[in-house]
């Protein structure tokens, strides 16, 4: 099994992680319902981007419903 030639210090192991740091995720309100929403995506919550909807949130389909 490989094994570290040498000891790791305390200073360099911090200064490895000190890139480690988690930013937190850009969020928008959405123009139309107010949910937050990412920027550059479709809102999830009523499927509307740049002021109109391309993703129809209807809510269930009934597929043996005679017609
Ligand atoms: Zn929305």
């Amino acid at each position: 099994m490989a094994v570290p030639q040498n000891r790791v210090t305390s200073s360099k192991r911090n200064m490895r992680r000190s890139h480690d740091a988690l930013s937190p995720s850009a969020h928008a309100e959405c123009p139309n319902c107010g949910e937050l929403r990412r920027p550059h995506h479709v809102c999830g919550a009523c499927g509307h981007y740049a002021g109109r909807e391309v993703v129809s949130m209807v809510e269930e389909i009934d597929l043996d419903e005679a017609s």
